[in-house]
Parts: structure tokens; C-alpha cells; sequence
């Protein structure tokens, strides 16, 4: 892989540690995380800030998200080999790098066209090949779905019934809910064709979740 050293592996070994140290057990999260060389996902490569457990800025007024809320994510979505997923936000490429090293088949949206070109450059140099969109998340995918997951990497102020309609019948929808500072993390199950559940898991926090593209 491009410039990833033994130094890189030993840093990702350690943050795979730290992160499964706060809870994250998922086998497969955790070996997605220990493989991506998370230090290419960023502007310059500051290696030191790569590795350690926190948000970082990407440009454009954006963030990669913190390795332990991608992974708490990520392992609430349920990913099997072939689960179809669709993410709004592709930002870094990150998250979409892990999903892809699950074995989900992935769709995602970005609406900053400079970070959406980007991404969509350098990803697939890694190897990783999702079905790139520029739009808005709002609307989701409909021509796409329906999907066995949707994840939300933003904060959204209200659940877009939109997605929920994208879910398939036991599908899975993973959405920080909520404005300002802090979002709850929820998930919708799709029980029914009428029919959603769902459950929150306390406080992260995104960039805002935005309408329209820029
Ligand atoms: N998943 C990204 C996280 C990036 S931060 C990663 O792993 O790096 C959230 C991203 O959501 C930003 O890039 C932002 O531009 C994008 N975003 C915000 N509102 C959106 C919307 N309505 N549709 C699509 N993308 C959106």
C-alpha cells in the first residue's frame, strides 16, 4: 500500500486497542480499522494526529470523524458480506473505506463538490471503489435502494423520512440525531413496511447534517 510503514501498523495496532478499550467488539470493525491507513485519509499525513482518537480537519470546513464514532457506527449497522449501504456524507472517504473492508457494497453522497471530487479521486487508489453521488443526502437514493443500511454522518436536526422509506424490511438506519454541539446517536430498524423501531445510544458530536449542495 502507498507509503504505509511499519511504523503506521504499529500506530493502528495501538489505536484498534484504544478503541475496542472503550467498547467496540466487533471483530470485523475492528480488523476494517487495523487495515486503513487512516494518515492517507488526511491533508497533509500529520502521522502523530492519524492514529490518535479524534476528529481531524479534512477541508472545506469538514471533519473526518473521530475512529471511535465511525466504529460505533459502523458496528450498529449490522455490515455482512454484500449488505448493500448507503451513506450520506462521504467527507474523508473513511467510513466508506471501512464498510468497503467489511464486504457492504457501497453508495455514498457528499454535497461539497470540491471534497466529493476529491474523494472521489483518491479512494479508489487505495483500492476502494464505491458508487460515488453529488447531491443531497436528504433525498437519499431512490433509484438505488432499497438498502440494508444507511448511515448518517452528520447531524441531522429531524430523521429524513426519505431514508427511512430507503430501508428494506429489516434494514438498519444509523443517524445522529439533533442540533448544535451534541447529537443522540439513534437507530431505526425497519420492522415492517410500516413499522420502525428505535433506540438511542447517548452523545457524539458531527458537523451539521445540510440541505442542498455547494
Ligand atoms: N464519513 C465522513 C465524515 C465526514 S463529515 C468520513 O469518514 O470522513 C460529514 C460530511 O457530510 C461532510 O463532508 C459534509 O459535507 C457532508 N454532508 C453534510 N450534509 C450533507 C448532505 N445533506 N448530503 C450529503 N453530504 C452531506
Amino acid at each position: 500500500m502507498i507509503n504505509d510503514t511499519i511504523l503506521h501498523k504499529g500506530m493502528r495496532k495501538r489505536l484498534v486497542e484504544e478503541i475496542a478499550s472503550k467498547g467496540i467488539s466487533d471483530p470485523q470493525v475492528l480488523k476494517a480499522i487495523g487495515k486503513i491507513p487512516r494518515h492517507l485519509f488526511m491533508e497533509s499525513s500529520f502521522v502523530k494526529f492519524a492514529y490518535q482518537d479524534k476528529a481531524f480537519p479534512i477541508g472545506a470546513g469538514q471533519t473526518i470523524s473521530q475512529p471511535y464514532t465511525v466504529a460505533f457506527q459502523t458496528q450498529l449497522l449490522q455490515v455482512k458480506q454484500h449488505s448493500k449501504i448507503l451513506e450520506i456524507g462521504t467527507g474523508s472517504g473513511y467510513q466508506a473505506a471501512v464498510l468497503i473492508e467489511m464486504g457492504a457494497q457501497v453508495y455514498t453522497i457528499e454535497r461539497q463538490r470540491e471534497l466529493f471530487l476529491k474523494t472521489q479521486q483518491f479512494l479508489p487508489q487505495l483500492g476502494y471503489h464505491p458508487r460515488f453521488f453529488f447531491g443531497d443526502g436528504y433525498k437519499g437514493l431512490p433509484t438505488y435502494g432499497p438498502f440494508d443500511g444507511i448511515v448518517i454522518t452528520a447531524g441531522a436536526p429531524f430523521i429524513p423520512e426519505d431514508l427511512k422509506m430507503q430501508l428494506k424490511i429489516g434494514g438498519r438506519m444509523v443517524i445522529p440525531v439533533g442540533q448544535g454541539d451534541h447529537q443522540i446517536m439513534t437507530l431505526i430498524e425497519r420492522k415492517a413496511e410500516n413499522s420502525f423501531e428505535e433506540t438511542t445510544f447517548g452523545n457524539f458530536a458531527f458537523v451539521p447534517l445540510l440541505k442542498g449542495t455547494n
